[in-house]
């Protein structure tokens, strides 16, 4: 038996209702919130995302889905959202049309991770992205958007952290501080935070490890190192917060796993996740697009995961929906008279369905029962001669006599 690879998962019938829901609430608040979508590739060239994400990150040392198509060329399955979109922007000037740009997507991202709940090899994003602004109220408008979102999916005890990276004006004091802490900590820290102490030391206090957090509760504190910019961006941000009514946490050992981040960062973090517990991140973006040989326009945005959403998600009953009616038509004269009204009903966007393979009526309405049917038109030799047929209410098992002329009209005032 062939199986799907590790880590990739299908969605089954049955799980879908809960996608589709959640996706569909996902896109009326990203209406709401006047953001427009976009769709963009899933294979993009190896160097959009190493240049964007940064060499010496997570994703772009070890869980890029990376290979050489049949011309030779490096392509790899999209990690994130925010890398392709950008370069649809940049390539398709779409900064030009629009002073503040606001566009989303929903799809699946890959990453070569050990499979575990929570984490997966394919998974899926709804993600947004703002080109175009500067200001501090953006930023508290994308976050507004992502509680939005995971509140309206139900999800409980929601914490908002956030933090500011700062800026190329004031990361590199930071920077050159923490590495020589972490130089002077080397022995007690994780092979993987010796490397990044001089790669990327930042990432460093993103490490997993309980031993490695250890030592960073001793860690200088970016805070410290903010210029009067920063300080500024990042006052206003907590205002905004507070002005739309957001709860946050400050956390000043947040980073992100990837290089392109300025000034505000967030997670967003849920109970109930174990150890994989941030359902939705983000932060700001400002030297991307110039980065990726765009205009210097800054970005601001964040990803959903769904998998975690789903998981602390409260959805309403009855997303599956059964059908509106199934057709019991008994023999072959009952299946030739009903067919067209069959199709007629479905093109009026009524879920029908029937029976093509002759069976007994009671088999039929066991299988209308399995398909939560409302009702169950019932056309048998009977009821031909007579010209009617008999209407089934499922849930109370009452019957009713309908004249086969003006059926589907009288279908349709029983079904809308
Ligand atoms: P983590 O610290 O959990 O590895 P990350 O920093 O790598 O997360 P981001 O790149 O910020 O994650 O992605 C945003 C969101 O996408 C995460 O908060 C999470 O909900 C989801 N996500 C990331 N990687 C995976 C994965 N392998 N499987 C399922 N969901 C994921
Ligand atoms: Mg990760």
């Amino acid at each position: 038996m062939i199986k799907a690879v590790r880590g990739f998962k299908d969605i089954l019938p049955g799980e879908t209702g809960k996608w589709v829901y959640l996706e569909g609430l996902a896109r009326r608040l990203f209406n709401a919130y006047g953001f427009r979508e976009i769709r963009t590739p899933i294979l993009e060239k190896t160097e959009l995302f190493a240049r964007s994400i940064g060499e010496a990150t997570d994703i772009v040392e070890k869980e890029m889905y990376t290979f050489l198509d049949r011309n030779k060329e490096s392509v790899t399955l999209r990690p994130e959202a925010t890398a392709g979109i950008c370069r649809a922007v940049i390539e398709h000037g779409l900064y030009a049309k629009a002073k503040v740009l606001k566009l989303f997507t929903m799809g699946p991202m890959f990453r070569h991770e050990r499979p575990q709940k929570g984490r997966l090899r394919q998974f899926h994003q709804f993600n947004a992205e703002v080109f175009g602004s500067h200001t501090p109220g953006t930023d508290a408008e994308v976050i507004a958007l992502a509680m939005d979102i995971l509140e309206a999916g139900g999800a409980k005890d929601l914490r908002l952290e956030i933090n500011s990276l700062g800026c190329p004006e004031c990361r590199p004091d930071f920077r050159e501080n923490l590495r020589k802490f972490l130089r002077d900590n080397a022995d007690k820290l994780c092979e993987d935070c010796k490397r990044r102490t001089e790669r990327n030391p930042l990432r460093a206090l993103d490490c997993k490890k309980e031993s490695c957090q250890a030592v960073y509760v001793n860690a200088p504190l970016i805070e410290e190192f903010w210029c009067e910019d920063c300080r500024k961006h990042f006052a206003r941000v907590l205002e905004e917060l507070e002005l739309l009514g957001l709860d946050y946490v400050k956390n000043p050992r947040l980073v992100r796993g990837l290089d392109y981040y300025v000034r505000t960062t967030f997670e967003i973090k849920a109970r109930g996740l174990g150890a994989q517990d941030t359902v939705a991140a983000g932060g700001r973006y400002d030297g991307l697009l110039k980065a990726l040989g765009g205009p210097d326009i800054p970005g601001v945005g964040f990803a959903i995961g769904v998998e975690r959403f789903l998981l602390v998600a409260n959805l309403p009953e009855g997303l599956e929906r059964g059908l509106d009616l199934f057709v019991a038509a008994l023999g072959e004269e009952a299946k030739r008279k009903i067919l067209s009204l069959v199709r007629s009903l479905r093109q009026n966007g009524f879920s029908v369905d029937l029976d093509h393979e002759g069976r007994s009526l009671k088999a039929q309405l066991k299988t209308a029962n399995r398909l939560k049917a409302r009702y169950t038109l019932i056309l048998g030799e009977n009821e031909l001669k007579e010209k009617v047929a008999l209407l089934r209410d499922m849930a109370t098992g009452e019957q009713e006599t309908l004249s086969l002329a003006g059926l589907e009209k009288e279908l349709i005032k029983r079904l809308s």
